[in-house]
C-alpha cells in the first residue's frame, strides 16, 4: 500500500560512480551503497517504480586508456565493466533492505546476472522489482548519461533523476563561483544552449526528445529523492 501519493509513478535513477565511492579515492564505499539503496527503498515503498544506471568513474574510464596512448575501445570495454561491478554492490545494498532488485546488462554475462532486453526491463519494473541497468549502452563512445536517458525512453520513465554532488543545476560551477545561482526550473534546449554541465548533451537531447523531465538533486542528501517524489524537496527540473 503507497504510504503518500508520489508525483510520478516511474522514474530513472542515475547515479555516478563518484557518489559510490564516498570520501574514499577509489571503489566502493558498501555505506554510500547502503544508503542510496535506503532512498531507493523508500521510493518503492510509496509505489514508485524504479529504474537505476550507475556510471562506472569510481572504478574505471575509457579516457584513462586513451589519453595513457591505449585503444579507447578497450578503455570504454573496461569502463562498461566497472558500471557492473557497481551495480551488482547496489543490488547487494538492495537485498540487505528487503527490495527486490535485479541486474540487466547490456554485455551479456549470463553466469552473473541477465542481459538487458527492454521486454524483459519492462517485465521487471511491472512487477515491482527495481532493474539495474549495468554496462551503460553496450557501445564505447558513449557514458552512462546518455545510457541513462536511453533507458528512462525505453521503460517509459516519467522522470530522469540525476543525482549530483550539489542540489541542482546552477548558472556556474557554485563550488567555484559564490555568485553561481540555483535554478528552480530550466529548459532541455537552455542547458543546452548555455552549456550547463549536468548531463552530456547526447543524455540531455534524447529526454528532450522524448519529453522526459530532468530532476537535478544532490545524492547526498538522505531522503532527498523521496521528498522530490512526494513533490517537495530540494532540485531543479529541466522540462520543455
Ligand atoms: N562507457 C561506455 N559506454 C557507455 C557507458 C559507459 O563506453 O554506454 C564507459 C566509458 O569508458 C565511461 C565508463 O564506462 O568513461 C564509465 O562511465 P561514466 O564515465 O559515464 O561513469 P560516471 O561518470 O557516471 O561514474
Amino acid at each position: 500500500m503507497p504510504v503518500q501519493s508520489p508525483i510520478y509513478r516511474r522514474v530513472l535513477l542515475k547515479a555516478s560512480g563518484e557518489a559510490l565511492m564516498g570520501s574514499q579515492g577509489f571503489g566502493i564505499d558498501v555505506s554510500v551503497a547502503d544508503r542510496i539503496a535506503a532512498d531507493i527503498a523508500e521510493a518503492r515503498s510509496m509505489g514508485v517504480e524504479v529504474g537505476v544506471v550507475i556510471g562506472g568513474g569510481n572504478i574505471f574510464r575509457g579516457v584513462a586508456v586513451a589519453s595513457a596512448g591505449g585503444d579507447r575501445v578497450t578503455g570504454d570495454h573496461m569502463g562498461m565493466l566497472a558500471t557492473i561491478i557497481n551495480s551488482l554492490a547496489l543490488r547487494t545494498s538492495l537485498t540487505k533492505l528487503g527490495v527486490d532488485a535485479v541486474v540487466l546488462s547490456a554485455i551479456a554475462m549470463p553466469e552473473i546476472c541477465e542481459s538487458f532486453s527492454q521486454l524483459k526491463a519492462q517485465s521487471h519494473m511491472d512487477a515491482g522489482k527495481v532493474v539495474i541497468f549495468a554496462g551503460g549502452t553496450g557501445n564505447p563512445f558513449f557514458t552512462t548519461d546518455s545510457a541513462a536517458a536511453l533507458r528512462a525512453a525505453e521503460i517509459g520513465a516519467d522522470a530522469l533523476f540525476k543525482g549530483t554532488q550539489v542540489d541542482g543545476v546552477y548558472s556556474a560551477d557554485p563550488k567555484k563561483d559564490p555568485k553561481a545561482t540555483r535554478y528552480e526550473r530550466i529548459t532541455h534546449a537552455e542547458v543546452l544552449q548555455h552549456d550547463l554541465a549536468i548531463m552530456d548533451t547526447a543524455a540531455i537531447a534524447l529526454a528532450r526528445e522524448n519529453n522526459i523531465p530532468i530532476i537535478v538533486y544532490s545524492i547526498h542528501e538522505q531522503g532527498g529523492f523521496g521528498e522530490i517524489l512526494r513533490g517537495a524537496g530540494r532540485c531543479t527540473v529541466v522540462s520543455d
